[in-house]
């Protein structure tokens, strides 16, 4: 039987504009998810045991957008797929891999970054502007953001020229959630956290979400997902490799509901 869902790691975060170590994030979220000191199984009962992914390994770039050749190579349509980065600027050579497969997507991506700057730091494919790039090529046609709370004038400018359903941090009502009707895309930069739970990321933004609120979110997820990433991650910034525990609780999580809605 053919595997349902694959995973393929980018070891990649020359993009970040900050700090380095993203890079090393797929190797440290594996381990964590192997770890012996938790199981296999996603809240919901089902058990996410390394027999129903087929890990595709990681891949070393050079070039970003090798990104996008290795992700279509990676890449059967209607298996999907889930990336362990890597900073932010994965999601973008990701999704034009995706594009070529489903055409537009409804993304939801969950972020304490808005990453919608026309270029930052001289770099329009800096980890800040992905989803910039994202709406200028249509690779979605809805695409909403949740836990955002470092707006500034020019993303609010952006923002509003694409069309981005923001739900910023300071408004989040659980209770109230976007819903969506199409297959999706899920990007879950772990920065949405407060660095209280999960401090291994290179921008610690305080005013966070809980864990437990981001599993929530993850959870009310009501349509199929076609591929999803987990990014941002930092070893380097960990603290007892709790961050890492952190994502391959997410990654868990993420994979059950793969299984159950797809
Ligand atoms: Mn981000
Ligand atoms: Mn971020």
């Amino acid at each position: 039987m053919k595997p349902p869902i694959f995973l393929q790691g980018i070891l990649f975060d020359e993009k970040s504009s900050f700090l380095r170590g993203p890079s090393k994030a797929p190797a440290e979220i594996r381990a964590a998810y192997h770890s012996s000191s938790s199981n296999y199984f996603a809240e919901n009962g089902l058990e996410i045991s390394p027999d129903i992914f087929e890990d595709k390994g990681d891949f070393k770039i050079e070039e970003y957008f090798d990104i996008e050749r290795i992700t279509a190579s990676n890449l059967n349509k209607n298996i999907p797929i889930i990336t362990l980065g890597g900073d932010h600027s994965i999601s973008y050579p990701v999704l034009k891999a995706l594009y070529q497969e489903y055409g537009s997507l409804e993304i939801l991506h969950i972020d304490a970054h808005g990453d919608l700057y026309d270029s930052f730091d001289g770099d329009r494919y800096s980890h800040a502007c992905p989803f910039a790039r994202v709406m200028e090529d249509k690779l979605a046609h809805r695409l909403v953001q949740i836990g955002v709370r470092t707006m500034n004038t020019h993303q609010r400018e952006q923002a509003k020229k694409f069309g981005v359903e923001i739900v910023e941090m300071k408004d989040l009502d659980l209770q109230k959630l976007p819903v969506f009707k199409n297959p999706l895309y899920l990007s879950v930069d772990i920065d949405v956290l407060d660095p209280s739970c999960a401090p291994g990321v290179s921008h610690q933004e305080p005013g966070g979400l809980m864990v437990r609120e981001l599993l929530h979110i993850i959870q009310h997820i009501q349509v199929p997902i076609l591929g999803a990433d987990i990014v941002e991650y930092n070893p380097e910034r960990d603290v007892n490799k709790m961050t890492a525990m952190v994502c391959a609780k997410i990654f868990r999580e993420i994979l059950s509901k793969i299984i159950t809605n797809n």
